[in-house]
Order: C-alpha cells, then structure tokens, then sequence
C-alpha cells in the first residue's frame, strides 16, 4: 500500500511515501486472540512480540519516559518517531536491557517478551540480548577482520561459528558480494553503509527474535541509506524491528507501524498509513505536518 501526504505541509521537500508491507496489513486486521492482549488505547495490530505497560525510565532525578503502554507487532517494522531528546531511544534501549548499562538509570514498568517480563532481575540480561540483538547510529564493528566480527558473536551466544553461517549472516544482509573475497581485511576497510551491514550481519549471526536499530541511518550518506532500508524491509519478513529514527520520511518509507513521543510519553502509536494521514491526535498532525520539531 502507498499513499502519499501532501509535501506543502511536511518539514521536508519530498511528499512522505508510506509503505505497509503486504502481511503487516493482514496482521492489522482484527484477529480474535490478539484482542485480548491489545493494550490500552491501542487498535488491535495483531500478534505482539512486546506488550510494554506503564514503562517509564529515570536517569537519577530526571524522568525521561513515563506510562508508556504498547504492544510492538511481530515480523513487522515499528518506527519510532517524535522531536529530539523525547524518550526515542531511552525507550527503545529499554527493549534488551541496555540502560542497565546506563549509570543512574532506572526502568519501572512491565515489558512481557513471551512470558517472561524482561525487566525482572531473574532475566539474564547478555541471554536477552542474544535473542534481542541491537544496532547502533554509528557502526560499531568490532577492530577485527570481517569474518573474526561474525564469529566472535557466535562464540559468545554459543553458536559454532562455520563458514556457511558466516556467509549467511553476510548474505542476509546484502553484503556478501561484496566482501566474499577479502574476508579477513579488516573491518574498518570497508565503508560507513559496509560497516553498518556488518553490524547488521553480527546482529544476525546470532538469531535474534528482534533487531532494534537506534537512527541506524542517521551517519550514512543516502545510498548507504537506502541499502540500509531495502535490507530492513526484507529482515521484517523474519524479524520483528523496532527502529529509532529522526526523519519522518524515512519511518515512513520503511515502517509498518508509527509510534509518536513528545515529551517522554507516548502520544499515539498505529498503522503508518493511519499515523501519517488521519492520525487520531492533533499533535500528532502537527508533528507529521512540520509545524514543530
Ligand atoms: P531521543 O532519543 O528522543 O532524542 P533520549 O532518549 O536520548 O531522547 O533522551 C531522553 C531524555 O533523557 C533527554 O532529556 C536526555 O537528555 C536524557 N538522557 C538520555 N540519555 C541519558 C543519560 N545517559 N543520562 C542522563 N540523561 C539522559
């Protein structure tokens, strides 16, 4: 499905092209076993891979997230949009723990991953993030050769590292062809858009559930970029992705569905094509329409 937003009221030049992946539309149809489990003022999106309630994040004293509830559908793409320093990816890091990282930090809330909530102490958090993999606004490859950055993560999460799943992993994200040769050149050889597809890559070598991507465009040129977001258009046919993003036409070139933060709170979260043509809020139209930002 496409449809576009008239570009005079937008921030941006270019008319916002919405895309809606054929099965994300079958999964927005209203299924009687989701209906139970939707969470307050959501519409029925389907089947939820995180049901988060009345999540909220504190850094110290200063309360950056509060009484976020939603349920993130699978195999789709989540963008998640909204002014900069609004709770993005306070939020999104919330997802696999990584503000355990943060000194200060606190998560209060509920995030149900399956069963189990994922922010109790019971959970390991390095075993979450093997099923949860993450990346990054600036790829991060670790100072090691191309095959040593896949193998490495493997080894960690327990998977024997063999040629096939390396050129798998490399494959999946769009880059074999280009490195199949040089497989032990050194990381930081190849390009910003290479470096980030190797990320990617690392992310799934390991067989990830999910993949969260914080501005993962954000340092790349836009043919970089647009690799970038054809290769997460063909992860979502196997993986749920959450992705951070500043730029609303690229949530809405590539996103399912559109969840809007202002101020720490989520104001409105749908079906892109709902988000970025009738959205239910009138702050969120004058986020989409650029009359503030
Ligand atoms: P966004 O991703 O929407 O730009 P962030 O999640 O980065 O927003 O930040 C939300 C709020 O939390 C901001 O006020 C920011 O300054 C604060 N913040 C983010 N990270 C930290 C941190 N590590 N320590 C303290 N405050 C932080």
């Amino acid at each position: 499905m496409t449809t576009n937003v008239d570009p005079d009221k937008t921030s941006e030049s270019a008319p916002i092209e919405i895309h809606l992946s054929a099965g994300a539309a079958a999964e927005a149809a209203p299924s009687a076993g989701a209906a139970a489990t939707a969470a307050p003022d959501q519409p029925d999106l389907g089947p939820a891979v995180f049901q988060i309630r009345d999540m909220g994040v504190w850094y110290g004293n200063h309360e950056a997230v509060r009484g976020v509830s939603m349920d993130i559908p699978q195999n789709a793409i989540t963008a998640i949009i909204g002014p900069s320093g609004c709770g993005k990816s306070t939020a999104l890091r919330c997802l696999n723990r990584m503000n355990d990282l943060v000194p200060g930090a606190r998560v209060t809330g509920q995030v149900l991953f399956g069963d189990d909530d994922l922010l109790s102490a019971d959970v390991d958090p390095v075993d979450l993030r093997g099923r949860i993999g993450m990346v990054f606004q600036k790829p991060n490859p670790f100072p090691k050769s191309i095959k040593d950055n896949l193998e490495f993560g493997m080894k960690v999460n327990g998977i024997k590292a063999t040629a096939e799943r390396v050129e798998q992993a490399l494959r999946d994200a769009a880059l074999w062809d280009e490195v199949k040769d040089r497989l032990k050149a050194e990381a930081f050889s190849l390009s910003g858009g290479q470096q980030q597809r190797l990320c990617i890559a690392r992310a799934i070598a390991v067989e990830p559930e999910v993949i969260l991507m914080d501005e993962p465009c954000s340092a790349l040129d836009p043919i970089a970029t647009l690799a970038i977001e054809d290769l997460m258009k063909k992860l979502a046919e196997r993986y749920t992705l959450v992705v951070v993003t500043h730029n609303m036409q690229q949530a809405a070139r590539i996103s399912d569905f559109t969840a809007f933060f202002m101020l720490g709170e989520l104001v409105e979260f749908d079906l892109t094509s709902k988000i970025f043509t009738k959205p239910e809020k009138k702050i969120t139209e004058d986020y989409i329409t650029g009359r503030f930002g």
